[in-house]
């Protein structure tokens, strides 16, 4: 199944070979959720700093700088620019890395950005309702999925039950 879809999606890709960047890009998760837009001073009032920095501006913050690494309550993690939720925390584990780290998401609230320039270089994923960054997409996770969502602490709010 997932060979299928990545056969769709490189046939997909040759297709629309010449059709602008953000065209193809948006063509790898098709939105399901509403958009939020804001301008940038409301954004600057929404959000820490920090949170700007790395919602807004895709920024990497520090390993080891999050306070969600010590987190191990039941909940929720949402994203902290618009509190759409992106992870459970039954989907999160440590993965020594410095950063919060989940083996799942909820798929539908997540936007994915496969590099095309750089060919060795991790998927993004953003919300998929404010458009924020959060973190890169890297396949050493533990399973079932192998895969592993590094996430910006600073990007997510988390939601005890
Ligand atoms: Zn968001």
């Amino acid at each position: 199944m997932r060979r299928r879809t990545f056969l769709t999606t490189a046939a997909g890709t040759v297709l629309m070979f010449g059709i602008s960047r953000s065209t193809r890009l948006r063509a790898d998760t098709p939105p399901a959720v509403e958009k939020l837009y804001l301008s940038d001073e409301a954004w600057r009032e929404r959000l820490t700093p920090e949170q700007y920095e790395v919602l807004r501006f895709s920024q990497t913050e520090f390993a080891g700088s999050s306070d969600l690494l010590h987190e191990y309550r039941a909940g929720t993690y949402v994203c902290a620019g618009c509190d759409l939720p992106l992870f459970k925390s039954d989907w999160k584990y440590n993965s020594r890395t410095g950063w919060p780290s989940f083996w799942r998401a909820f798929d539908e609230h997540l936007t994915t950005r496969k590099p095309i320039y750089a060919f060795r270089a991790p998927t993004e994923y953003r919300c998929a309702r404010c458009d924020g960054h959060h973190g890169h997409i890297f396949e050493d996770g533990p399973p079932p999925t192998g895969l592993r969502y590094c996430s910006n602490g600073a990007a997510l709010r988390f939601v005890p039950v």
